[in-house]
């Protein structure tokens, strides 16, 4: 949808093929016992300037769609960070000097490790697995378990000891190094597909577009100067193939000069994401609107009910592999009632609870990965999606960048 907006911005015509019913992909709206959930509880942060700006183009306020809360990680462990109300970098430094539940040279070990990759220019020599470059700076167990691996998991969705640290050096450039701004916590108040896609599809269609939901395109023919894709008879100048990794692989292996680009597709591996949805009485609530955990499965839970209105609700997120896979969804979020009632004091039973597992939410980030470029050797044929190359971990905002970057490409920008 970011690049069929943005091939409207350029006065293109353009039709959108979404083989499901519903528009957003692995981020889409849910609805289950009449209750809108999402496939997964998302976060934005500030940084993710691309996804607001196409968000403001399509007609969505993200002051209104979006809660924005500057960071602030809180865990029923006692950790407490909160950035201080100064300008950057003292917003951090000043923060992590006065982090709770972490000890004097603990405090001083991370503001020194942020204050040497920023003076490198978060650029590592060479890339190493998150774990190494921890060790490597001298990050104790305490820290890593508090702060540095439940952010590498959520940042990038792979554990700290597979996990690129490049990529994690340029999510802390970007989120932590940035300005005030762009670490913010953005919390959707409402559904997914109204976030953005819902919009977007009313944006394409109100300029002349159009959006074809349930209709799976399997076969693309590029011929010398036009594309024809077997959903229509009509060619198309360009295609951009921006469906997940797993379904653009046997698409782009319609045409045998993209055989080499689906191979390196193939050499991806994923991480599952899983959210479990526990639907307590009205009064229930959260400390604060998104509230960590340390010590079991569950890693985040967020509070619909002070996001979104949806009293009494809780999301918990589970990132990357892990133990949880292993259990049968109702005992795993018996499980997560439990690590929640333990930081919890007096939570009553839930009343109603469903697991969503995205087994292959993300691709892993590992040390050196190569991604597939946007361009392909078929000049017709251009990828978007979060998973082709770029500085970022597979996230809202690098689909949405990707989208945006095949759209310029394809009217020659
Ligand atoms: C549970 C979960 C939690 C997440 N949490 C966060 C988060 O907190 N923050 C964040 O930034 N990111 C998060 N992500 C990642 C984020 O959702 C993805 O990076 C992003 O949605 C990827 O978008 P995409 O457009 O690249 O691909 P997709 O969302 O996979 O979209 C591809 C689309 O192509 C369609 N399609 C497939 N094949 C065809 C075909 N042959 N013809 C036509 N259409 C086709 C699909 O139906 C789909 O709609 C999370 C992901 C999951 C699963």
């Amino acid at each position: 949808m970011a690049a069929a907006v943005t091939l409207i911005e350029h006065g293109a015509r353009v039709v959108v093929f979404e083989a499901s019913r519903q528009l957003g992909g692995r981020a889409r709206r849910v609805t289950l016992d009449g209750m809108d959930l999402d496939n997964g509880q998302h976060i934005l942060i500030g940084a993710y300037t691309e996804t607001l700006r196409l968000m403001q183009v399509v007609g969505v306020d993200p002051q209104v769609a979006l809660m924005r809360l500057p960071l602030e990680l809180r865990t029923a462990s006692g950790f407490h960070l909160k950035f201080a109300p100064l300008p950057a970098p003292l917003h951090l430094a000043v923060g992590l000097l006065g982090a709770r539940g972490l000890g004097f040279a603990d405090r001083v070990r991370a503001a020194r490790f942020m204050h040497g990759l920023r003076a490198a220019g978060f650029r590592l020599r060479r890339d190493d697995t998150v774990a190494a470059l921890l060790s490597a700076r001298h990050q104790s167990e305490v820290l890593r378990r508090l702060l540095w691996e439940p952010l590498c998991v959520s940042a990038l969705n792979t554990p700290a000891d597979r996990a690129s640290a490049q990529v994690f050096a340029n999510v802390l450039r970007d989120t932590l190094g940035g300005g005030r701004a762009a670490s913010d916590l953005l919390l959707p108040r409402t559904h997914l597909g109204a976030l953005f896609p819902e919009a977007a599809a009313g944006f394409v269609t109100r300029c002349g577009g159009e959006v074809r939901l349930g209709t799976s395109v399997r076969t693309l023919d590029a011929g010398a100067d036009a594309i024809r894709l077997d959903t229509d008879p009509a060619p198309f100048a360009r295609a951009v193939v921006a469906c997940g990794p797993q379904h653009a692989t046997p698409l782009l292996r319609t045409d045998p000069r993209l055989s080499g680009v689906a191979q390196s597709i193939e050499g991806l591996e994923h991480e599952p994401i899983y959210t479990v949805y526990l639907q307590y009485p009205e009064a229930v609530s959260l400390p604060f609107p998104m509230f960590g955990f340390t010590d079991g499965l569950l890693q985040w839970a967020f509070d619909r009910g002070a996001l979104s209105g949806q009293r009494g609700l809780v999301a918990g997120v589970l990132s990357a592999s892990g133990r949880h896979e292993a259990l049968n969804h109702p005992d795993l979020a018996t499980a997560i009632h439990g690590e929640l009632a333990a930081g919890l004091p007096n939570l009553p039973a839930p009343r109603w609870t469903r697991v969503i597992a995205e087994r292959r939410a993300t691709f892993s980030c590992r040390p050196g990965l190569a991604r597939p470029a946007i361009a392909t050797p078929v000049e017709q044929v251009l990828l978007a999606g979060d998973y082709t190359a770029s500085d970022y971990p597979a996230t809202l905002e690098s689909a949405v960048r990707s989208g945006v970057a095949a759209a310029h490409r394809a009217i020659g920008h």
